[in-house]
């Protein structure tokens, strides 16, 4: 396998950057390109030590550097890693980068470093692509849920499953062989038994999966309502500073740029926003038609009313439009007193919350109502473990066919077929931990890492 190399800190000036170079020569190219203090060679170097020293190209001084060697297969990739750490200006990396291509290194391609790690055995897929979650948390529960996943949570759990399936199906298969001798019997309710178990742990990994994939994607939302009830002012206020003008979210269907706020860990993806803002009346203005497909794409409806005024003809064709949705009715300008009719609201709406835009007052209470419509709790987070789609339909599909083998035996099916499906579903636990599975998967889950990661 070549040595690769690539800048492992973002393309942007900084304090310091590193470039990061592995595979079986790379203390040879690093020899090449920087001199550690002390005429002392990196080749020298033990694993987990560091040397002060200066990056040359071609005998011209770069940079001064801190270079780490970790030795092959204490790290990360399994193979020998030096990484250069310069100062962060772009130029200088690029320059130290370029100087190590031309020195025997090629450069890595995206998620390049993590893939190794996972085709050296040190990473089971799952771990690996708990490496990007981590990257991308954007709050403290994303994160432990990454870390937890990165611990190999899912890794042990399908490694456990597929033994107890591997046990099973070595039973069904000795009693199918051998059955003159002394083997005890395989009795359909033991075999459901024994799948029933698995059955429960693989479905605890993906039921609070939902959850995990709000925290990570964000909910689309629409903040909608007649014009003065205060929309534009609690889109202000819900920016406060962790305003993020435009989020790139990767890995959904489509590439979509949205403003997005944040409420304490939730993201909210305010769909069209501007187009609402702009507008003085949503309903009339922009028309139903694009109001109802805004209330109709996104997760979540916030519809706010002006809580010190009484509804109007246009707050209750809201309202009625709003049934079914998950809404929030947002009974504004509490400062002012309410006297609007509530229990209207209520009968279309369940979560109804008091805020004050202008003074800023109630937006705790919004969060909570958008954790209790998504059954968003410190349970259901600490649980969530299956992180993308790719694990999710893996786990679906060896649950699918778990309980189909349930069925069969229960039905008194031939225990042949019985174990072609579990099979099937030991297959699917290999796949989710990447143990069995395509080229081509491989480099999809790798395609979404970025260079040097
Ligand atoms: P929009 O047309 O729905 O976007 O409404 P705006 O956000 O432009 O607000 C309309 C008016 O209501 C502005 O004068 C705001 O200052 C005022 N307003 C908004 N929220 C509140 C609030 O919570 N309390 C009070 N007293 N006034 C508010």
């Amino acid at each position: 396998m070549s040595t690769i190399a690539a800048v492992s800190t973002p393309n942007a000036p900084g304090g310091i950057a590193v470039i990061r170079i592995s595979g079986k020569d790379a203390l040879d190219v690093a020899d090449r390109i920087f001199k550690p203090a002390g005429n002392r060679r990196v080749q020298d170097m033990e694993g987990y030590t560091c040397a002060y020293g200066i990056a040359y190209d071609n005998g011209e001084r770069i940079d001064d550097c801190i270079l780490t060697v970790f030795r092959e297969p204490h790290s990360y990739t399994g193979e020998n890693i030096a990484e250069i750490s310069c100062h962060g200006g772009l130029y200088v990396t690029k320059r130290i980068l370029r100087t190590a291509l031309k020195n025997g290194a090629v450069n890595a391609e995206a998620g390049e470093f993590t893939k190794r790690a996972y085709l050296n055995g040190k990473l089971d897929l799952t771990q690996a692509e708990a490496v990007m979650d981590i990257i991308s948390a954007k709050g403290e529960r994303e994160l432990k849920m990454a870390e937890n996943l990165r611990e190999g949570v899912a890794f042990k759990k399908a490694k456990s499953c597929s033994d107890k399936l591997m046990k099973i199906l070595g039973d069904l298969a000795a009693w199918a062989d051998y059955p003159e001798e002394d083997i005890p019997e395989v009795k359909p309710e033991n075999l459901c038994d024994g799948l029933e178990e698995v059955q429960k742990e693989l479905f605890s990994l993906i039921e609070n999966y939902d959850c995990g994939r709000i925290l990570r994607e964000g909910i689309s939302t629409a903040i909608v309502g007649r014009p003065n009830v205060g929309k534009s002012t609690l889109f202000n206020c819900l920016s406060g500073c962790e305003r993020s003008i435009v989020t790139d979210i990767a890995g959904t269907t489509r590439d979509v740029v949205e403003e997005s706020v944040r409420l304490g860990d939730i993201t909210l993806r305010l769909a069209d926003t501007a187009g609402i803002r702009e507008t003085d009346d949503v309903i009339e203005e922009i028309g139903v038609d694009i109001a109802e497909k805004l209330i109709d794409s996104s997760e979540l409806v916030i519809a706010v009313f002006d809580g010190n005024c009484p509804l109007t003809e246009d707050d209750l064709n809201l309202i009625k439009r709003l049934n079914n949705k998950k809404c929030i009715a947002v009974i504004n300008k509490s400062d002012l007193g309410i006297c609007t009719d509530i229990a209207e609201i209520q009968k279309y709406i369940q979560q109804i919350v008091y805020l004050s835009a202008k003074e800023n007052d109630g937006i705790e209470r919004l969060q909570s109502a958008v954790e209790l419509i998504f059954e968003m709790n410190e349970n259901s987070f600490s649980s969530a473990v299956a992180s993308n789609e790719r694990q999710k339909q893996c786990i679906d599909s060896a649950l699918m066919y778990i309980e189909s083998a349930v069925s069969a035996l229960k039905n008194g099916e031939f225990l042949d077929a019985v174990n072609v499906l579990i099979d099937e579903a030991e297959q699917s636990l290999l796949s989710l931990t990447g143990e069995k599975i395509t080229d081509a998967v491989v480099d999809e889950v790798f395609s979404r890492f970025c260079v040097g990661k």
